[in-house]
C-alpha cells in the first residue's frame, strides 16, 4: 500500500496505538504529523520514525479544544500544504460505576474522546474536500458496541464515534472522503497495563484467539483503510478484537 504523497494526522500519537498507526503509516510513505498532549513523547517519536528513513513532524495541541484543533490542521497546512489523513485517536479512560462517576469525568472523557474527533473532523474536512480525496478514522472501542460496567462516560463517547462516523461518512462520499471507525478489542498498552491481573483474565476468557492484541494489529487495519485500495468502503466499523465480539 502506498501513500507516497500523502499527509496523515494522528492525533494521541506519542506512544501506545496512536504510535503504532503514526510508524506504519510513515512506513508507506506519508508524511506523518505526531499529534499529542506531551510534547516530549510526541518528539521523540517522530524522531523515530526519521531515523528509519521516514517523514514525521510533532504538533503540540490538545484536540478538545477547538481553536487547537484547528491550529493542528492549520500548521499541518502551513508546513505540507496538504492533509490526506486523519486519525483520530486520542483517547483517555476515567473510569468509575456510574453512581460514583462525577460530572467532570463525564465532560473530560466525552470531550476527549468524542468531541476532539468532531473538532478535527470539522477542521480536516475543508482541505480534503478541496483535494477531492480524503480518509477519516475513527478509533472506537468494542466498549462503544457492547458497553463496559465501569465506563458509562468511555462507551457513551466511543458509541458517540460511531454515530459521527457514519453521518460523516454520507456527508462527505460524494467528494472523495471515506469515514470509518475501527473498534479495538482488548490491546495492551499504557491504557490497559494498569488493569488488574484478574480483570486481564476476565477480557482473555472472552477473546476466542485467546490473547490480547497489540497496537501494530489496530496499525495493519489502519493502513487499510487510508489507502486508495479502500476507496470503496465508507461508514464501517471494522472490529479489531481477537473475535471478541461477533455480530
Ligand atoms: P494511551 O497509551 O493512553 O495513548 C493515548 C494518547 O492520547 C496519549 O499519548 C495521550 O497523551 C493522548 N491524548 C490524550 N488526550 C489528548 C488530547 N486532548 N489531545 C491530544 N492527545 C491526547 O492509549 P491507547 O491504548 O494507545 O489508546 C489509543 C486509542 O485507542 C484511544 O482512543 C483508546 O480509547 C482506543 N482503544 C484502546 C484500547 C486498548 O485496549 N488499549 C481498546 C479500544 C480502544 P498524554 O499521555 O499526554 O495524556
Amino acid at each position: 500500500m502506498h501513500l507516497e504523497s500523502r499527509v496523515a494526522i494522528v492525533t494521541g500519537s506519542a506512544r501506545g496505538i496512536g504510535q503504532a498507526i503514526a510508524t506504519k503509516l510513515a512506513e508507506h510513505g506519508a508524511t506523518t504529523i505526531i499529534n499529542d498532549l506531551d510534547g516530549g513523547g510526541a518528539e521523540q517519536t517522530a524522531a523515530q520514525i526519521r531515523a528509519r528513513g521516514g517523514q514525521a513532524t510533532a504538533i503540540v495541541a490538545d484536540i478538545s479544544q477547538a481553536d487547537e484543533a484547528k491550529r493542528l490542521v492549520d500548521e499541518t497546512m502551513a508546513s505540507y500544504g496538504r492533509l490526506d489523513i486523519l486519525v483520530n485517536n486520542a483517547g483517555i479512560t476515567r473510569d468509575s460505576f456510574l453512581l460514583r462517576m462525577s460530572e467532570e469525568d463525564w465532560d473530560r472523557v466525552l470531550n476527549t474522546n468524542l468531541k476532539g474527533a468532531f473538532l478535527c473532523s470539522r477542521a480536516a474536512v475543508r482541505p480534503m474536500m478541496k483535494q477531492g480525496w480524503g480518509r477519516i478514522i475513527n478509533i472506537s472501542s468494542v466498549a462503544g458496541v457492547m458497553g463496559n460496567a465501569g465506563q458509562a462516560n468511555y462507551a457513551a463517547a466511543k458509541a458517540g464515534l460511531l454515530g459521527l462516523t457514519k453521518t460523516v461518512a454520507r456527508e462527505f462520499a460524494s467528494r472523495g472522503i471515506t469515514v470509518n471507525a475501527i473498534a479495538p478489542g482488548f490491546i495492551d498498552t499504557e491504557m490497559t497495563r494498569p488493569l488488574s491481573e484478574a480483570v486481564k483474565q476476565e477480557f482473555l476468557r472472552l477473546i476466542p484467539v485467546g490473547y490480547a492484541g497489540s497496537p501494530e494489529d489496530v496499525a495493519q487495519a489502519v493502513l487499510f483503510l487510508a489507502s486508495e485500495e479502500a476507496r470503496y468502503i465508507t461508514g464501517q466499523v471494522l472490529h479489531v478484537d481477537g473475535g471478541m465480539l461477533m455480530a
